[in-house]
């Protein structure tokens, strides 16, 4: 360890920061919260898979507080490898009863060592494809076309593992084909929306693989957003959130995305930022720190970030839940042959992003939405709170450990039984969709928002209560 020499009469100094100016040196406030407990640890999925004190929270946190002191290099492959692996899931965030703000803490270590240490081949080419928003255009038409080839579902399920499993992401991306209410359903079973709830003017975050392969979650996120007394309106010249960069440690690139969009977002001052991607909006929601550096940024950043909702938060108000009881009239033979009979309800189960749950600490919100969605079964899922693996693009350039995180999250799903593996973002539903297809399952990974939108699209809601006050 570095320290300042020492003299007999006086207190120990404290030791000489080794990384004077880094990001760690300026986030370093927060490590001193650690008390070393290890409460963290059950909740991390490297340590619970990988068993080494080094891929543990506790473990980083040391290996970071090392780098300040000078005892270990920003150089060295060990240290790097450590905090590759780690998922940024921020669970440790949720477990840690002293408040560690672990997720900044890992962001500024990368950002640290990422001088030092070349970022990997396919890491670097993600990262600027996404900062270049033609090209990321281009990018996402192509995968459009291809996926409208159905090739990708093909060479998913020939392909060596490693190989395919890209292309089963890109096929999972397939707007789902949901079931068809019975006419008896769509009439006793239509989604209840509360109709004496004040008009908001909302904007929607577009995003850029939300806009580029999931069009038909964001047409939806409007459709809902519309039936349930919000006016949306749009923001042109918004783009990528810079969450992928910000986790990489690329802060200025995140930077000038982010100043990007408080420009575009600051051009429909009252509107609500609703925001359909839980990793976006957590990003989103951290615009003031990520600014905060920046003086003639960083108000303008936290009052753009005040505005940020996931979806799921502007929804849990507007809706009620759905009549669960069985129909007051039993159906008549009639019913039946004419196909009107009750259908049984579809099992599905919420795997919920880390994004939402852990950064956003957002949970009561989705499983009320999901609660107002008629015909359905929620059925609880073992560990649901541990990441699926996915972590922006960590399972491109971590491929092992994204793997090992993804095993028991399918065990836990096939127990399950479920036709729907509901999550509200879109690198956790490729991850899940392509892991589901991979293994052979039926049950297929759906935006929760697509699923609500199918009920509204099937009957028109049910308003109950006042009449709308807009
Ligand atoms: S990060 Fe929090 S939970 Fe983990 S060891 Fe430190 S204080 Fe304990
Ligand atoms: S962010 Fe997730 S993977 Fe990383 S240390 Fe925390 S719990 Fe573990």
């Amino acid at each position: 360890m570095t320290t300042s020499p020492t003299t007999s009469a006086g207190p120990s100094p404290l030791p000489t920061c080794a990384l004077p100016d880094s990001p760690l040196a300026k986030a370093a406030a927060g490590l001193d919260a650690c008390v070393h407990c290890g409460f963290c640890l059950p909740a991390c999925p490297t340590y619970v898979n990988l068993q080494d004190e080094n891929d543990s929270p506790r473990g980083r946190l040391l290996l970071m507080r090392r780098l300040l002191d000078g005892e270990l290099d920003v150089r060295d492959p060990d240290v790097g490898t450590h905090m590759d692996r780690c998922l940024g899931c921020r669970a440790c965030e949720t477990a840690c009863p002293s408040g560690v703000p672990y997720g900044q803490l890992l962001e500024a270590t990368r950002a640290t060592t990422r001088v030092a240490r070349p970022v990997p081949l396919v890491a670097r080419v993600v990262l600027g494809v996404f900062q270049r928003e033609m090209l990321l255009s281009l990018v996402l038409v192509g995968a459009r076309v291809l996926r409208a080839t159905r090739l990708p579902d093909w060479l998913a399920r020939v392909l060596p593992a490693r190989l395919a499993f890209p292309f089963a992401m890109l096929a999972s991306t397939t707007p789902a084909r949901l079931p068809q209410a019975s006419a008896h359903d769509r009439v006793l079973h239509r989604v209840r929306v509360r109709a004496s709830q004040a008009r908001r003017t909302v904007v929607r975050l577009d995003g850029c693989v939300m806009r580029g392969l999931f069009a038909h979650t964001n047409a939806a996120t409007t459709r809902v957003l519309s039936a349930t007394a919000h006016t949306v309106r749009s923001a042109p010249g918004q783009g990528c959130c810079g969450a992928l960069h910000a986790h990489a440690g690329d802060l200025d690139a995140a930077r000038d995305m982010a100043r990007r969009n408080i420009a575009a977002f600051e051009r429909v001052p009252d509107a609500l930022i609703a925001v359909n991607s839980a990793g976006c909006g957590a990003m989103l929601k951290e615009y003031g720190h990520l600014l905060h550096d920046d003086p003639a940024w960083h108000a303008r950043a936290e009052a753009v970030a005040s505005r940020v909702r996931d979806v799921s938060e502007l929804l849990a108000d507007r809706l009620l839940p759905a009549a669960r009881e069985a129909s007051p009239a039993a159906p008549t033979a009639r019913d039946s042959a004419h196909g009107a009979a009750s259908s049984p309800p579809v099992r599905i189960a919420y795997d919920p992003p880390c994004h939402l749950m852990h950064a956003q600490r957002i949970t009561r919100e989705p499983q009320a939405v999901l609660s107002a969605i008629p015909g359905v079964e929620l059925v609880p899922l073992v560990d649901a709170d541990q990441c699926c693996g996915s972590a922006g693009i960590y399972n491109l350039v971590e491929p092992d450990t994204s793997d090992a995180v993804l095993a028991p999250k399918l065990r836990h799903v096939a127990d399950a039984r479920v036709e729907w593996l509901v999550s509200g973002n879109p690198g956790c539903l490729m991850q899940l969709g392509a892991g589901l297809m991979r293994s052979g399952s039926s049950t297929r990974a759906v935006h929760p928002i697509d699923l609500l939108d199918h009920a509204l699209q099937a009957a028109p809601a049910e308003r109950v209560g006042e009449p709308d006050l807009a």
